[in-house]
């Protein structure tokens, strides 16, 4: 799923393909992707693009007469940056948002279509998309402690429920734990005031290193090749590679259908966890899917 890194580069390559460009049309291949009636699409068909900003995992395209377009990408949505009327291709096309210089494509390479688009009027019809979640570089230290500490959850699903922290998700939280060197099983009220700001620091670094690095490999292009898995992560999408820090195999917990990974020996004090008894625990602590932990409403 695209987060904070990804979505702000794809935000900036956004603003300067379509910031002051009219929006010509959209044309819709998905059947599930439009999810607002009112007011119609082609309500902003015609208006110019005077700003985009970032809601959590969202990309909210600002129009004039305060129309906005919201986009979330879910798992597996990915926007490319194509020729004027372009085609929309294969299986994974859902839609295309026809610029005079461009056309900005919509794929989602999933069989299960999970992207949405609202269009609404009005800056307060955004206010049901924010779920909530403290978003971390406007953070001080004791803020991130007291919202962290809120519920006590295991820091896994802490780090990426969305109620919680704003633009995380599993592949940053899985490289933000390595980084602090904290279980991703540990509970949010366990953690001493020094633990609490290894891991906002943890946070910062992770997500300013990741955002920097995509916006070089970028260049003034656009990210054609946004992905949770990464070379240059420790953890994430690495099981049984070795851990960057100290060679031992990368390991992995298995939940709500996806997968958790760790260094035992940077994060879980050498001890190899069982699966199993992991994945229990953890969804314990979890919605059955990181969609519906998506979707949850603000506290
Ligand atoms: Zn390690």
């Amino acid at each position: 799923m695209p987060e904070l890194p990804d979505i702000s580069i794809y935000i900036e390559a956004l603003e300067r393909k379509v910031l002051g460009q009219t929006l010509v049309g959209v044309r819709v291949r998905g059947p599930n992707l439009v999810r607002s009636w009112d007011p119609a699409l082609q309500a902003a068909f015609g208006k110019r693009v005077c700003e985009l900003r970032r809601l959590g995992k969202r990309i909210v395209f600002g129009f004039e007469g305060a129309l906005f377009l919201v986009l979330h990408l879910m798992i597996a949505g990915r926007l490319r940056w194509r020729k004027p009327g372009v085609k929309i291709a294969g299986r994974g096309g859902l839609a295309a948002f026809d610029f005079a210089p461009g056309s900005l494509l919509l794929t989602e390479a999933s069989s299960h279509k999970r992207a949405s688009l609202h269009l609404v009027q009005g800056e307060a019809a955004l206010a049901p998309f924010e779920r909530g979640g403290l978003e971390l570089f406007e953070a001080t230290p004791s803020q991130f402690a007291a919202t962290l500490t809120r519920e006590n959850r295991t820091l896994k699903r802490a780090l990426t429920d969305p109620r919680i922290l704003s633009g995380v998700g599993n592949a940053y939280s899985d490289e933000i734990l390595h980084r602090a060197g904290l279980s991703p099983l540990q509970r949010t009220r366990q953690l001493d005031q020094a633990t609490l700001q290894r891991l906002f620091e943890a946070c910062l670094e992770i997500l300013t290193r990741f955002t920097e690095q995509l916006r070089a490999e970028v260049g003034d292009g656009f990210p054609d090749k946004v992905t949770a898995f990464r070379e240059d992560m420790a953890v994430h999408g690495r099981y049984g590679k070795p851990c960057p820090e100290c060679s031992s195999p990368v390991q992995r917990i298995r939940y709500a259908s996806n997968e958790c990974n760790y260094c035992p020996v940077c994060q879980t004090d050498g001890k190899l966890l069982k699966d199993r008894s992991l994945s229990r625990l953890l969804k314990g602590d979890w919605p059955r899917t990181l969609e519906e932990l998506e979707e949850l409403r603000g506290v």
